[in-house]
């Protein structure tokens, strides 16, 4: 049984945003903003962490991460904060791309499908800029892409968390 609080966690959109490189328009990277605001949740909350982005595919199941990988070097080079989220990281949901009821819930049915394997009992939230949740929706805290994870979103997700709503 995984007991406790669960951030799924979705990296472009949320860990970076169009903003930052406007130039480019592209993802990339993790700006220290957005990983300073997840480390205040997961600080708040006690909160873990599971990996639903596709950056997942870096990590071992059981969410440990390979020296070089640029997900581990990303959290690495913000200090202190990404470290607590590295520590924090507890999995990665499985690709279920084809076995998913229907495309638009795809990373929903991943979610569930790890709450399910891992007897998960607690609450959790889903901090994600896309929406394709299927039942787990009211679950999703979304961000917009072009401006990542802020403290909106921090806040409601700390809230979430706590069970406060
Ligand atoms: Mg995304």
């Amino acid at each position: 049984m995984t007991t406790g609080p669960i951030v799924f966690l979705d990296v472009d959109g949320v860990l970076n945003s169009y903003d930052q490189l406007e130039e480019s328009k592209r993802l990339r990277g993790m700006a220290p903003k957005h990983v300073a605001e997840l480390a205040r949740v997961l600080r708040e909350t006690d909160a873990k962490v599971v990996v639903s982005s596709v950056w997942r595919f870096e990590l071992n199941d059981d969410g440990s991460s390979r020296r070089g990988t640029r997900f581990r070097d990303e959290l690495l080079e913000k200090g202190d904060d990404g470290r607590l989220v590295l520590k924090r990281i507890i999995g990665r949901t499985k690709d279920l791309w084809g076995k998913a009821p229907d495309k638009k819930s795809v990373r929903g049915f991943e979610i569930q499908t790890w709450r399910e394997e891992h007897d998960h009992v607690g609450s959790f939230v889903i901090v994600d800029d896309d929406s394709d949740m299927g039942p787990l929706k009211p679950r999703l805290v979304k961000t917009d892409n072009a401006l990542g994870l802020t403290r909106k979103e921090g806040d409601e997700m700390i809230r979430r968390l706590r069970g406060e709503s």
